[in-house]
């Protein structure tokens, strides 16, 4: 496992969690996903621990995220037709905006729209459920020393001061040494520490962090920890501002999921394979006889070579090459973690 890449150990790190979370346990209704966050911040994994009957209820509003606008619709739809402006709270802007997203939000099936004259009404189909427990942030630093720590320390202040998730956690790969206790020096005490070997093992524990309270956006700090913070400059967050982002957060992390992977890797090239390591399923390249990032792993690697026509037309008539039967399969995987929604 050392001499996995960041990107192959992020892999393994969501596949862990999604068998074993809280450390420890079987995991039971967590949505697992990569590389998400906000405008400011992008976190490596993001574990959302759910309400399994919420989780059940999400599925009705289909696989696909609803964005800001769809949430501010679905959520405050009433139960018997109403007209919008009476039945939704002001949005704070445009109400074109909001007719736009209740369209929208009709075209997918989420809600009912009609009009009445020319007044558009609206009427919930179910009630948006109350699906996220916890968001949990997780850095992916497989070499994890104290200069390394020293560099991500300044991140990780950041999602202290702003507590947008309810902890913070670093993961690393085990090692003959003991983690050195400099590095929980480097590191702000609230952030926890995760050892992902055969099983997770947590050397230090987060704090939970105030979600319900407001927050402090780090917007500039030129200096962390040094002498000079006369430059450094905060932003408020409210928590409603945090709330809804939240939400917004859990229901990417519904779309994407972590294999979502391969939509960024050309699975299309003929070097391209999944294999298993242990319990995890990793890309593996032929052609460089190891596992590939995805970073490499692009129309401009250049080993690249397509998959023969012959692939497209011999036995996979219809449904593409090999390429898209790894999609496939990672798809199929996918629906097999997400309970169907309640009867
Ligand atoms: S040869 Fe390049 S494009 Fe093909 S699977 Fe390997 S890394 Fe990906």
């Amino acid at each position: 496992m050392t001499a996995d890449s960041e990107f192959v150990f992020e892999l393994r790190v969501c596949q862990r969690i999604e068998r074993e979370w809280p450390p420890g346990s079987p995991a039971d209704s967590v949505v697992v996903a990569r590389q998400l966050g906000t405008r400011h911040r992008r976190w490596d994994t993001v574990v959302v621990e759910c309400d399994p009957g919420g989780l059940a209820a999400r599925a009705r509003f289909g696989q696909r995220a609803l964005d800001s606008d769809l949430l501010h619709v679905v959520r405050h739809a009433p139960a018997e037709w109403a007209w919008y402006r009476d039945a939704l709270p002001d949005p704070g802007y445009p109400w074109r905006y909001v007719r736009e997203a209740i369209h929208r939000a009709a075209d997918r099936g989420v809600v009912e729209a009609r009009t009445d004259g020319n007044r558009l009404h609206v009427r919930r189909r179910w009630p948006y459920p109350e699906w996220v427990d916890r968001i949990v942030a997780v850095e992916n630093k497989p070499d994890l020393d104290a200069s390394a720590a020293r560099d991500l320390a300044p991140q990780l202040s950041r999602d202290v001061a702003l507590a947008l998730a309810d902890e913070v956690w670093v993961a690393t790969v085990p090692t003959e040494r003991r983690i050195e206790p400099v590095l929980f020096e480097d590191l702000p005490v609230e952030a926890g520490v995760l050892v992902v070997g055969e099983a997770l093992e947590p050397v230090w524990h987060p704090r939970t962090l105030p979600v319900e309270d407001p927050g402090t956006r780090i917007v500039e700090n030129p200096s962390p920890g040094g002498a000079d913070r006369s430059a450094a400059r905060f932003e408020y967050a409210d928590p409603e501002w945090k709330a809804t982002k939240r939400l917004e957060i859990a229901e990417r992390a519904y779309e994407r999921g972590w294999r979502s992977f391969a939509g960024t890797m050309r699975p299309d090239c003929r070097h391209f394979e999944l294999r298993t390591d242990g319990r995890d399923i990793l890309p593996w390249c032929r052609a460089k006889d190891r596992n590939q990032s995805a970073r490499e792993c692009a129309g401009s690697c250049p080993a690249f070579e397509p998959e023969p026509p012959a692939w497209r037309t011999r036995g996979w008539p219809i449904e593409g090459g090999p390429g898209k039967a790894i999609e496939r399969l990672l798809e199929r995987r996918r629906a097999r973690r997400r309970p169907g929604p309640p009867d």
